[in-house]
């Protein structure tokens, strides 16, 4: 009994150590007594999180000496990336069910062989790479994919933050699909992809990812390998061109080399952790121009998810909600992408829980 009371015990603390932080990236929640109060610590640490007065945030090692100063009582949490053992597949068969996240090596693999694959409507650029050198990878679907054609262009992106993995499996399923679907001659399909120049980036934080190695998402972390938070390090309309005090870092500058390069009319930035479309803006309470507009197609979204699934993205207003108002993000890319660029991009927040089980990916999809 007593050697058993001891391995339970030491199983904790090691559990306890590694709930603490991965990479120095610390999850924990706190309450505040007023919305004020988070002026302040959006600059401070990465609010994730507001629910009445409970917040929850991350922090890399610098960030939370900072906050602890302020002298904040707060919980540290598990980290979300290492909640479950995630199934993991390493070829393209592994994933012909989209019940499983792909090694990073059978993902860079499953981009390009979509290319090969379907060479007249398909075009795998990569766009960049990370602090760690691993791949930002872009999918072009469109026809007459080698030409630029006088089409509007459309972008969908997932997973800058590294933990938050639903986006990413759906995405590289979304490129499937439109693939196949324009093959088999599907008319809602050969009419998007006739008309429209399609830009799919399933995974735009690979080494918040695949922090834990290339073989698993186990370990994933929100930030960027530099322990920076890639959204909340776009310039941003309100606060400046360096909202955070941080350089641009290689994903962030690999995203805006491709947005000035383009025209992205409308674009998708899909998240984790909650389950509603965000709308402009972030960084202040003044409303969009269209804001109606704005309302209209998150509804459409979320509306149409009603569909197929109740009781899933009903929350805030039916699933909805501007950002603001949720909370305020300073250095996002949803702003960033529709003041500076003319575009107009919405985040879309797939599941509550981050590091979705891979067998809860079919559902979600
Ligand atoms: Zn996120």
């Amino acid at each position: 009994m007593k050697i058993r009371i001891g391995m339970i015990a030491a199983i904790l603390a090691i559990a306890a150590f590694f709930s603490v932080a991965i990479a120095g990236e610390t999850y924990f929640k706190f309450n505040i007594d007023s919305r004020d109060e988070l002026r302040k610590l959006t600059h401070i640490i990465s609010i994730d999180n507001v629910d009445g007065n409970e917040v929850h945030a991350y922090a890399n090692e610098r960030e939370l000496d900072e906050f602890k100063s302020l002298g904040y009582t707060y919980e540290v949490l598990p980290h979300p990336g290492t909640l479950i053992q995630p199934r993991m597949a390493t070829d393209k068969r592994g994933m012909d069910t989209w019940d499983s996240y792909p090694t990073y090596e059978a993902y860079v693999a499953m981009m390009y062989q979509f290319e090969t694959d379907y060479p007249l409507i398909c075009d795998v650029q990569t766009i960049g790479y990370t602090v760690q050198g691993r791949e930002l990878i872009f999918a072009k679907i469109s026809d007459n994919v080698n030409t630029d054609e006088n089409e509007p262009e459309v972008c969908f992106t997932s997973t800058m933050h590294g933990d938050e993995t639903t986006g990413y499996v759906l995405m590289l399923r979304l490129i499937d699909s439109l693939l196949t679907g324009y093959t088999a001659s599907d008319p809602r399909i050969v009419d998007m992809v006739d008309n429209m120049e399609i830009w799919i980036n399933p995974l735009a934080n690979p080494d918040g990812t695949y922090n834990g190695g290339n073989s698993s998402v186990y370990g994933a972390t929100r930030y960027n390998a530099n322990g920076v938070d890639p959204n909340r390090n776009f310039p941003d309309p309100q606060d400046g061109p360096h909202p955070d005090g941080q350089s641009w870092q290689p994903e962030t500058v690999a995203m805006m080399d491709l947005a000035e390069a383009h025209m992205l009319v409308i674009s998708a930035n899909f998240h984790g952790g909650a389950e509603v479309v965000n709308y402009p803006w972030d960084t202040w309470s003044t409303r969009h121009a269209d804001d109606q507009w704005f309302q209209d197609i998150s509804h459409m979204y979320a509306d149409t998810v009603h569909a197929f699934s109740s009781g899933y993205m009903t929350g805030f207003n039916n699933g909805i909600t501007n950002g603001w108002d949720w909370y305020e993000v300073d250095g996002g890319r949803q702003d960033y992408m529709t003041y500076f660029r003319g575009g107009r991009e919405v985040t879309i927040e797939l599941s509550s829980t981050k590091l979705l089980p891979a067998n809860e990916l079919p559902a979600h999809w």
